[in-house]
């Protein structure tokens, strides 16, 4: 059957890295001056020719998320469930080598959190876990869904890739949407990082969106961790995958995230830097290359760029987020998947965004567009 693998084995990484870097002015403002663009402009638009046009990328990707999707922004918290894991991965604090006390929430437990979550005005959860299939696998998920559903209007998950079946399996239990990062898109690279576990197979994983949309899944969530490795290639890749599945999957809604390594237990250095200019550049030429795709902002970044990105195109934003399971009111001394930058409480965040004229939407947009 066929898959983003088939699209995906016909791209080279060098050749794609040397041809973002041959763009030129004349591409950057050829991508620009466009009203509908493509994938050749997504590469001028992340290209160092581009640099000199960031004001002019930003105020246009600025007017183009107010035109799609108002003067709102959507809200969400994650709640991590577990930090079992049976992977090792270089970058992350879970990472099943790393001596670290494991917890997986129990069901008393889960709406102790969901309790304090839903205090702070939520509508909308992120479920985190780690990749354990003997404690979190697809039953331990779905009795979760079972357990919260009628709290929330929206639930997405951040698990193991699981198969179509098991996909089926939680979408009749009241799952939204799923988030699935390839983390780097670059084979050699993303095995030196995933040596143990299932998540080593490059495929399984490159192929999860494409169970997902087979399954009929609301929405799906893409991106690569930058700082494995060149992030203009990875996002290149994100952008090819992003597309692939649009024309396929034309039903499903997409998002993309984009995080940046974050210090962690047992630490990874970023191999290739990613800096705030850079990322700001990121994130308008996404926006330009597609209004309706939601861009997602996490508490991975510091309080200063979160305030200054929050008008430039991205719809979603966490705050207040514990990547520690429990770590809101279980177990708040517990260890991190990773260090949050944005520490603000959840009224500061949604403060700051009303003084910058934003309402918060505490709902998927899913439902206000429905
Ligand atoms: S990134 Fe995910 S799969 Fe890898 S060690 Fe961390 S929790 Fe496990």
């Amino acid at each position: 059957m066929s898959s983003f693998t088939d699209t995906f084995n016909t791209y080279n990484w060098d050749d794609t890295l040397q041809s973002i870097f041959s763009k030129t002015e004349s591409d950057v403002l050829r991508a620009l001056g466009n009203s509908k663009r493509d994938l050749e402009d997504f590469r001028a638009l992340i290209s160092p020719a581009a640099k000199p046009y960031l004001e002019d990328m930003a105020q246009l990707s600025r007017a183009l998320t107010k035109k799609r999707f108002g003067n709102t922004i959507q809200m969400y918290s994650p709640m991590y469930l577990s930090n079992e894991c049976q992977n090792i991965c270089t970058y992350c604090g879970f990472s099943m080598t790393n001596k670290i006390p494991r917890r997986t929430l129990t069901d008393t437990e889960i709406l102790k959190e969901v309790a304090y979550i839903k205090s702070k005005g939520y509508d909308h959860i992120l479920l985190v876990t780690g990749e354990a299939n003997k404690t979190v696998g697809v039953e331990y998920i779905k009795n979760a869904l079972q357990l919260i559903r009628s709290h929330f209007s929206n639930i997405t998950i951040e698990v193991q890739p699981l198969d179509q079946k098991d996909y089926e399996e939680l979408i009749d239990n009241g799952l939204f949407a799923v988030l699935v990062y390839q983390e780097t898109y670059h084979r050699d690279e993303y095995k030196k990082h995933h040596p143990k576990g299932k998540k080593s197979n490059f495929n399984y994983r490159l192929e999860t969106p494409d169970r997902l949309g087979k399954a009929g899944i609301h929405k799906i969530g893409l991106g690569a961790l930058f700082g494995l490795e060149d992030w203009r290639a990875d996002s290149f890749f994100t952008a090819l995958h992003l597309k692939y599945l649009q024309k396929t999957y034309w039903k499903t809604k997409y998002s993309i995230s984009f995080p940046r390594l974050r210090p962690h237990s047992g630490g990874l250095d970023p191999k290739v830097e990613m800096t705030d200019p850079d990322l700001v550049q990121l994130i308008c030429a996404f926006r330009l290359l597609d209004e309706d795709v939601e861009l997602s902002m996490s508490t991975r970044e510091s309080e200063v760029f979160r305030n200054n990105i929050v008008n430039l195109g991205v719809t979603s934003i966490s705050a207040e987020s514990k990547t520690n399971p429990g770590g809101y009111a279980v177990a708040p001394e517990s260890l991190e998947q990773f260090e949050i930058s944005d520490e603000r409480s959840t009224e500061a965040v949604a403060s700051m965004l009303k003084s910058k004229g934003l309402e918060v939407v505490w709902k998927d947009w899913a439902n206000n567009w429905e």
